[in-house]
């Protein structure tokens, strides 16, 4: 078993696999079905999630992308199946932020990496998807069915990705506790803000984010549904204003 890589069950058939070790503490979900299993986003790419995920499952694995940042996409090398949404198919074929910048923030804290990890060995995933995505996409993995929600704003194509039977949201990059990103030139606040409107619509029991805390109440939607509230009321909803900082999360614009 990878070091790397610490595993936890949600509930029968869903697992997280996530990488504390690292500042951005990942995490990437595993879905079993009846047909076959489905991975969403792989993670930052120092070691094989590929490996970890065929531990807990003999099911064939797809990967799904909540979107197109090089600590969502780094294990894609180690899958054949990617589903992708459309709006970032491009970013797929060409990362659009140089592999330096990428490094650096890789390595922007001390960490204890894997030992056959080498930073200068390290290459931001390209391909090709093998299904593109839109909203309300469908995605049948066998007696298990799940929806993709399009909530751009982090990046043009992030999408959320919910389980109705089970009420959970995964929520990538749009919702979890700590710093919420709307600030580089590909990002979007008022569509951020928006997109935290339209999964408030959803009945949600869990939460399930893409970073930090796994255990954050379903309260937090309306919490940074008001932080944004509160920074548009003030006339401060564009980009260049800053850090504003809430109880469990902040939003950088
Ligand atoms: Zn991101
Ligand atoms: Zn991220």
């Amino acid at each position: 078993m990878d070091s790397w890589f610490q595993t936890e069950q949600i509930d029968e058939n869903t697992f997280v696999i996530s990488e504390e070790k690292h500042w951005e503490q990942t995490h990437c979900y595993l879905l079993l079905g009846s047909k076959k299993a489905l991975l969403i986003d792989t993670g930052l790419g120092v070691a094989n999630i590929k490996k970890v995920a065929e531990l807990i499952t003999d099911l064939p694995i797809e990967v799904v992308t909540t979107h197109i940042h090089w600590d969502h996409i780094g294990g894609h090398k180690y899958f054949d199946f990617i589903y992708v949404h459309e709006a970032e198919v491009e970013w797929l074929a060409q990362f659009p932020v140089p592999r330096s910048v990428v490094v650096s923030n890789l390595l922007k804290y001390p960490c204890e990496f894997p030992a056959d990890f080498r930073a200068e060995d390290y290459n931001i995933y390209h391909g090709k998807p093998s299904v593109i995505l839109v909203d309300d996409s469908k995605i049948d993995i066998g007696n298990r069915s799940i929806r993709v929600v399009h909530t751009p704003g982090h990046s043009p194509g992030h999408i959320c990705l919910y389980e109705e039977e089970r009420q959970y949201l995964y929520t990538g990059d749009l919702v979890y506790e700590g710093c919420l990103y709307a600030f580089y030139p590909t990002t979007d606040p008022v569509l951020f803000m928006k997109s935290i409107k339209k999964v408030k619509q959803l009945p949600v029991q869990r939460l399930l984010p893409a970073h930090h805390s796994l255990q954050i109440p379903v309260t937090l939607l309306e919490e940074i549904d008001n932080g944004f509230e509160q920074i548009m009321s003030a006339g401060k909803l564009a980009q260049g204003n800053g850090i504003f900082d809430f109880q469990y999360f902040k939003i950088h614009i």
